[in-house]
């Protein structure tokens, strides 16, 4: 079974009353509730836990970890970061979420700014599907509507993904590319970006199916573990000194 760890940073919901009110447990129960109830083996983990709730040992038993942050990039501490990183470059899939874009861990995957625009104005979003054939798009009609939205607008200063399933449309006139998948190293990565603090949008449904349709598209393939190094030859071949000085 695919064991998932939901990351939250879990500040806004103890300092905000309006957020306290959408998500009275934190973001990470919402979502880590949604991935229990489509069959994933789910905990959560909180950035003022020890270790951010990211020991050695969680993330070994970690397939997928999806990761939401925001007002606390900042405290999330470099040793954890590195873990994280090697973790994913050896094959544990990460789903980075809404504000997550500016996380350590994201702009060390993608290797640039990951700047954007945004605007708080509960304002309406389209989230359109570009791969209806791709897995993590399964179950989802044409598009998903918000109706209450923070607005991320281009341009998303990231590299350009290997496949964009998903494109967003504001009622401000905007667009983004909201659901953006790469490879590094063994791991699989997600951007996906919907999910405001201050607007429900984890507890939608069509949300929750994109989310445990990234699940099992992120987690850990059956591929062969890639060798690296000085390598002996499979066939023979002339190894002597005057063949390999040149
Ligand atoms: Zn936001």
């Amino acid at each position: 079974m695919t064991s998932v760890t939901v990351w939250n940073e879990y500040r806004h919901e103890r300092d905000s009353d309006t957020v306290a009110e959408i998500y009275p447990d934190g973001i990470h129960t919402v979502i880590a509730d949604a991935l229990d109830d489509a069959g994933f083996e789910t905990r959560s983990a909180t950035l003022d836990e020890p270790e951010h709730g990211l020991t050695e040992d969680v993330l070994e038993e970690t397939d997928v970890l999806t990761w939401w942050g925001h007002a606390a990039h900042d405290e999330v501490s470099e040793e954890i970061v590195e873990r994280v990183h090697q973790h994913v470059l050896d094959g544990m899939g990460l789903i980075v979420l809404h504000s997550g874009h500016y996380s350590k861990i994201f702009k060390r995957l993608m290797g640039t700014s990951c700047s954007l625009k945004w605007r708080e104005a509960a304002e309406r979003e389209r989230l359109w599907v570009l791969e209806p054939s791709h897995p993590i798009a399964d179950g989802i009609d044409e598009y998903i509507e918000i109706e209450d939205a923070e607005m991320y607008g281009e341009r998303f200063d990231v590299p350009a993904p290997d496949t964009l399933v998903f494109a967003s449309w504001f009622e401000g006139g905007e667009l983004f590319r909201s659901g953006c998948c790469y490879r590094r190293g063994n791991g699989r990565v997600f951007y996906f970006r919907p999910g405001h603090e201050t607007y429900p949008v984890y507890h939608n449904e069509a949300i929750q199916r994109v989310l445990a349709n990234a699940v099992d598209w992120a987690a850990p393939g059956d591929g062969p573990q890639p060798t690296f190094g000085n390598y002996d030859p499979h066939e023979e071949i002339d190894l002597s000194d005057d063949r390999t000085v040149h």
